[in-house]
C-alpha cells in the first residue's frame, strides 16, 4: 500500500503520549503500525532494540545520516540524536499498515511538513510544567539533571502547539484517549 497514512503524536517529554499511542494501537479498526525510531541513546528499564527503538551507537547514527537514510532527524538532547528511517516507514506501508509516529515536536511537524496530505499532527500538552516535573520524577528512570533538563527543553515545545492539527491536553487520561481516537477516526474514515 502506498497510500499510507501517517499520524503524528508530539509532546514534551513526559506528557503522557507514549500511553496514548498505544491506546490507538491496540484498536483494530485502525489498521496502524508503529514507527520504531532510531536513537543514539542507551536503551532505558525494560526497553527492546527492534521494539522500543533501534538503539544505535553516535557513530552509526551519524553515518546513516550522512547516508540519507533518515526522513527526519534530530539532536532531541545533546549528543542524544533520534530519527525515522525511511525504511522503516516503507516497511509499515508495505504490510499494508497506517503509521504512527511518537516523536518529539520538531519531527512531528517535519513529517507534517513532507507529507501534508496524508499527516494528521496531534500535540499532546500535559496540564502544566509543575505536572510535568511531577510525571518525569514518578517514572524514576532519568537523573535529576536529566529531568530538569528535559522540564526546560518543554517549555518551548509548548509554544509550537498551535502548528498542529489538533491539541489534545491530557488532564484526564480517558478523556484524552475517547478524543485521540474519535481524530483518527475522522481523519482515517473522512
Ligand atoms: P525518550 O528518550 O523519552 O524516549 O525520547 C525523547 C524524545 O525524543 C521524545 O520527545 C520522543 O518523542 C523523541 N523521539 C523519539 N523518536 C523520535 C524520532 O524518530 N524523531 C524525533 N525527531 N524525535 C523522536
Amino acid at each position: 500500500m502506498n497510500q499510507g497514512k501517517l499520524i503524528v503524536l508530539s509532546a514534551p517529554s513526559g506528557s503522557g503520549k507514549t500511553t496514548l499511542v498505544k491506546h490507538l494501537l491496540n484498536q483494530e479498526e485502525f489498521n496502524l503500525g508503529f514507527s520504531i525510531s532510531a536513537a543514539s541513546r542507551d536503551p532505558r528499564g525494560e526497553e527492546v532494540h527492534g521494539k522500543d527503538y533501534y538503539f544505535l551507537s553516535l557513530r552509526e547514527f551519524k553515518d546513516k545520516i550522512k547516508s540519507d537514510e533518515f526522513l527526519e532527524w534530530e539532536e532531541v538532547y545533546r549528543d542524544n540524536f533520534y530519527g525515522t528511517l525511511k525504511t522503516e516507514v516503507q516497511r509499515l506501508w508495505d504490510s499494508g499498515k497506517h503509521v504512527i509516529f511518537d516523536i518529539d515536536v520538531v519531527g512531528g511537524l517535519d513529517i507534517k511538513r513532507i507529507y501534508p496530505d496524508r499527516t494528521l499532527a496531534i500535540f499532546v500538552k500535559p496540564p502544566s510544567i509543575e505536572e510535568l516535573k511531577i510525571r518525569l520524577k514518578k517514572r524514576k528512570t532519568e537523573s535529576e539533571d536529566k529531568i530538569n533538563m528535559r522540564v526546560a527543553k518543554a517549555s518551548t515545545e509548548m509554544a509550537t502547539a498551535p502548528q498542529f492539527d489538533a491539541i489534545v491536553t491530557n488532564d484526564d487520561l480517558e478523556k484524552a484517549k475517547v478524543e485521540v481516537s474519535q481524530l483518527v477516526r475522522k481523519f482515517l474514515f473522512k
